[in-house]
């Protein structure tokens, strides 16, 4: 039976679910997505759109009245209204998963009771806990929201005592947890999937550079030892098999100076640093996400081709409407996201360099330094 895909945002991530699910006419006869965001980058690659906020209880039903399965490319969704609807209409990740992950020390907790390595932690209720943490931990530690927070913006670095009043009162009553700081080699993630029945597959393991705490190059695959490769994704299948939802899962992970493997934290999601698949594998993330909730057989996820992934990001200078970017080149692949209005750090785009000719990810990485300064955002 053809479905009526749900999906519970309609950014760049649900444009890219939109065009995967276009190429499966056989499954799926229609996308709807639920964005704030009239026109949203889904809309513009075919989805219709109910225009109201993720959390608006009125709007979820309503896009679960319409649907026979929703997903979600935000997991700042309402767990207990999609728990809710779900008696009708399929949800996956399911929202019991979703609970857990959405709250950081929740999803901390339950990596640890299944014995997955996290960084030491602990719950945060008032400010003689940050204290007595840190008398355990040492300096830095990072107080971090449990949360909505996400690229970051969560997160405060102690570094030293005078900055724990301050780092208190930036986060304004939010519930809270203390994180040991990892003094990490590298980072790294690993695309994840688990189909309904239960079949589990992993993408190899990718490096993830940072800006101003936003993913901005994911080189695929990481240069790491096997060892190291072979541990991370025997971590992330352990967490797909205790996790039990189903869907594409974003697991991020830190190589530390042991070359151990600790878990950053999960989105139960596609991912930024999964782009790359859309290239350089034969299953893209996102057809692999269809893929998992649908049921169907997963895709493979071998990596065909190096690739390394360049996000494209407002400019810090401007905020408004933005020139069209043109970079052409062989074997780069461009995506812009469609949205009018450049801000600050904005995911606006990315591209892809691809090995299609073996390029070794050093060469790849030259290629990408003469490229940046074409991906500069300009105001019109
Ligand atoms: P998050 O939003 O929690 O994923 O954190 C954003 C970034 O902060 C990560 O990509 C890391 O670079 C850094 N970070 C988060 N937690 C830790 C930690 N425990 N130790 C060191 N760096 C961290």
């Amino acid at each position: 039976m053809r479905k009526i895909l749900g999906i519970i945002g309609g950014g760049q991530l649900g444009m890219m679910i939109t065009e995967a699910a276009k190429k499966m006419p056989q499954h799926i006869s229609k996308i709807i997505v639920l964005d704030p965001t009239e026109n949203c980058p889904a809309v513009q690659v075919g989805a219709e759109q109910i225009i109201a906020d993720f959390k608006n209880k009125d709007a979820i039903i309503d896009l679960a009245n319409k649907s026979d399965i929703i997903t979600y490319e935000i997991e700042s969704g309402d767990s207990s209204i999609l728990k809710s609807v779900e008696k009708n209409t399929e949800v996956n990740p399911s929202p019991d998963t979703l609970s857990i992950i959405q709250d950081k020390l929740l999803q901390k907790s339950f990596l640890l009771k299944n014995e997955i390595p996290v960084p030491e932690f602990i719950k945060i209720n008032d400010i003689k806990d940050v204290k007595e943490g840190l008398k355990n931990f040492g300096y830095p530690v990072l107080l971090k929201a449990r949360r909505d927070a996400y690229d970051g913006r969560g997160n405060f670095k102690i570094n030293t005592e005078d900055e724990i009043q301050k780092a208190f009162d930036y986060f304004k009553g939010q519930k809270l947890l203390l994180e040991k700081f990892v003094p990490f080699k590298m980072e790294v993630s690993v695309i994840a999937s688990r189909n309904t029945k239960g079949q589990i597959k992993t993408y190899p393991l990718v490096e993830n550079v940072h800006e101003h705490n936003i993913l901005r190059e994911t080189i695929a695959p990481a240069r790491v030892t096997e060892k190291i490769a072979k541990k991370s994704e025997d971590i992330a299948k352990k967490i797909m098999a205790v996790l039990k939802g189903a869907g594409v899962f974003g697991i991020e992970m830190f190589v530390t100076q042991d070359d151990d493997i600790v878990i950053n934290e999960i989105a139960p999601r596609v991912h930024n640093s999964g782009h790359h698949t859309l290239q350089s594998s034969e299953t893209s993330q996102f057809e692999q996400h269809l893929r998992a909730i649908l049921g169907l057989e997963l895709g493979n996820t071998n990596l065909i081709h190096n690739t390394v992934m360049y996000n494209i990001l407002g400019s810090k200078e401007f905020e408004g409407e933005y020139k069209s970017l043109k970079i052409s080149e062989d074997n780069l692949f461009l995506k812009m996201y469609g949205k009018k209005i450049s801000k600050p750090l904005r995911k606006l785009g990315h591209f892809n360099l691809v090995g299609t000719h073996n390029e070794s990810i050093e060469q790849l990485l030259q290629k990408l330094e003469g490229l940046k300064e074409k991906a500069i955002v300009q105001p019109v």
